[in-house]
């Protein structure tokens, strides 16, 4: 199945649910803008190089429309309009002003020198800064973007419509970005942890945990869920894992991957696969690298209890049903790792206000707006007899539909 017809497949198991008409699942379901730029640069030996570059904006119902950019070279139109829905319905489940879009380029970003990324980000600039701003679109980090990224696409923006620094967020701090970006997405996925083990009956203090992808998102909700007491006994990144039954030391880990950005060879850790994460012995199993890992063929083997979609779709339908069936809790993606978007929210109202709110504000606000989040769904799915994904979308399509038949055609 692919990105798309996933997407939509969860997207129709929720409209039955509430018997939306299949003219309102057309208009909902169609874009409303689809980018696709070339992107031409001189690479340092001299070469040219040429990438297509992509945003996808899908609704603007609820506000300007929200959605990160991804580097990756599996980028690609369809999984890019995957992407962008998800975050319409992602940016109404935690219920910010916001409707959704991506977008991306289909580049390797490990075969760029610092230049070429600067040079191929600025490009991107060049061809979509007319449908992008404050006001339209506002484009944030994902795979293989950060916040150095984000510098670059707001001086490239402000070049042609002057000073703006709600035009993107996820910037570095010292260029109007917020205190706790870097870390909402994980703190998020940290906080829903707690509140589905709660749904469970457990604490998160003693509970085992292995993370799938050490990168911004997955790093960050292993050491929050270290830090509030639980064991995480495997992670891994594109290389390959490491495991360690007594727990690994999160932050000495952090340190480790400064110097040699890969998890493996970490002191007092065995090495293990990917597939062995998946499968591990743990009550919660954390996927935070890429879409589709866990599929009709490994879900079988699957022994934890809770798993989180930290990264955007990483569970197949298929997988979801057999998680049902053997009564695995799936906290889904577009509640999951609501976090990065909702800092992304108080990173632009502060840039709109010219005032910087301190990082205790932005964990408060943050895990109020998750923890409103979490309990709508919960109470939806219990109301309905629906599992939380299907909740979820509940919800968001609800909220998206009402501000639709609100603003009129
Ligand atoms: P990242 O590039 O910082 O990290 C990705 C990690 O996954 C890296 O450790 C990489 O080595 C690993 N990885 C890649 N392929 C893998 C594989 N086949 N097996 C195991 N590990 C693999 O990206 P990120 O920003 O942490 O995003 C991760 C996921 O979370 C993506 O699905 C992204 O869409 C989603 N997400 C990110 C944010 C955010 O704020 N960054 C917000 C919401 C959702």
């Amino acid at each position: 199945m692919t990105s798309i017809e996933t997407a939509e497949r969860y997207f129709h198991l929720a409209a039955d649910v509430m018997d939306l008409s299949s003219n309102m699942r057309r208009l909902m379901l169609t874009p409303l803008r689809q980018v696709k730029v070339q992107i031409a640069m001189h690479r340092d030996n001299g070469e040219i190089g040429t990438y297509i570059g992509y945003r996808i904006q899908h609704d603007k119902a609820r506000g300007p429309m929200k959605g990160g950019l991804r580097y990756h070279p599996e980028v690609n139109g369809e999984e890019v309009l995957s992407l962008a829905q998800l975050m319409t319905w992602k940016t109404a489940v935690v219920n910010l002003p916001y409707g959704g879009a991506k977008g991306g380029i289909s580049v390797d970003p490990s075969t760029l020198s610092e230049g070429e990324m600067e040079r191929i980000t600025r490009k991107f600039v060049d061809e979509i800064h007319d449908v992008i701003g404050p006001d339209k679109d506002i484009p944030a980090p994902d795979m293989g973007t950060g916040a150095q990224h984000m510098a670059w696409i707001a001086n490239q923006y402000e070049k042609y419509h002057g000073f703006s620094p709600a035009c993107v967020t996820g910037k570095p701090v010292e260029l109007h970005g917020a205190d706790g970006r870097v870390e909402a997405t994980g703190r998020g996925v940290a906080i829903v942890t707690e509140a589905a083990l709660r749904e469970l009956r457990r604490e998160v203090k003693g509970v085992t945990v292995a993370v799938q992808g050490f990168g911004n998102v997955g790093s960050y909700a292993a050491l929050i869920l270290h830090e509030m007491g639980a064991r995480v006994v495997a992670v891994s990144d594109a290389f390959g894992g490491i495991q360690n039954p007594e727990g690994l030391d999160i932050p000495a880990l952090m340190e480790y991957m400064k110097e040699t950005r890969k998890v493996e060879g970490f002191p007092g850790s065995d090495a293990c696969k990917n597939e062995d994460i998946l499968a591990a012995e743990v009550d919660v199993l954390i996927p935070a690298a890429i879409g589709g890992v866990l599929t009709g063929e490994n879900a079988p083997h699957v022994r934890a209890q809770l798993i989180i979609e930290a990264a955007n779709s990483p569970v197949t339908p298929e997988a979801d049903e057999i998680f049902e069936q053997k009564g695995i809790l799936v906290i889904p993606d577009i509640l999951a790792n609501a976090g990065g978007v909702t800092v992304s929210y108080f990173e632009w109202v502060q840039n709109q206000q010219y005032f910087r709110w301190d990082i205790d504000k932005v964990r408060v606000e943050l895990a109020k707006r998750m923890a409103e989040g979490f309990g709508k769904v919960f109470q939806i799915a219990a109301e309905k007899k629906v599992s939380p994904r299907v909740a979820a979308y509940v919800l968001g399509i609800g909220r998206v539909g009402r501000a639709i038949a609100l603003g009129g055609i």
